[in-house]
């Protein structure tokens, strides 16, 4: 049993630089991501811990809104936490289910696809990546 339950151990859900196990909405379980479906990313590119993933990591901080429900609020409105650590899909038909909410200035951002909870992360309007926050959903074998 782990002591620290809050804190997700993101070296434990990334293999050679990718999701080790399926990624789904932590609200009703649905299916975003096959295993090994996305890249992993993390912000700090200079710290040790994924330097022996060797891949070129991509310097990177966001700034995603809280989870709220559906598109119910302005989500220039919503309360944001920065989160560093990222699956990266270059091409949006990787995804099993993800669903998009309106544009907000360069940003759309990804919701789930069935229960429209989100912001699970995030796509700029300018290059193809999507980005889902490892803190967002669940990692399931
Ligand atoms: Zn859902």
């Amino acid at each position: 049993m782990s002591a620290e339950k809050a804190t997700l151990d993101s070296s434990k859900e990334v293999v050679d630089c990718r999701n080790k196990n399926k990624v789904r909405c932590q609200f009703c379980n649905s299916l975003m991501l096959k295993p090994k479906a996305a890249m992993f990313i993390e912000k700090q590119v200079s710290e040790q811990k994924y330097l022996n993933f060797q891949l070129t990591f991509i310097a990177f901080q966001f700034k995603l809104p809280l989870i709220h429900q559906k598109n119910s609020v302005d989500i220039k409105d919503v309360e944001t936490e920065e989160i560093s650590e990222y699956w990266v899909v270059n091409d949006m038909l990787t995804f099993e289910n993800i669903g998009f909410s309106n544009q907000v200035e360069n940003t759309k951002f990804l919701t789930c696809a069935d229960c429209e909870k989100g912001p699970v992360g995030f796509n700029i309007a300018s290059e193809k990546n999507c980005y889902i926050a490892l803190s967002r959903v669940k990692h399931v074998e």
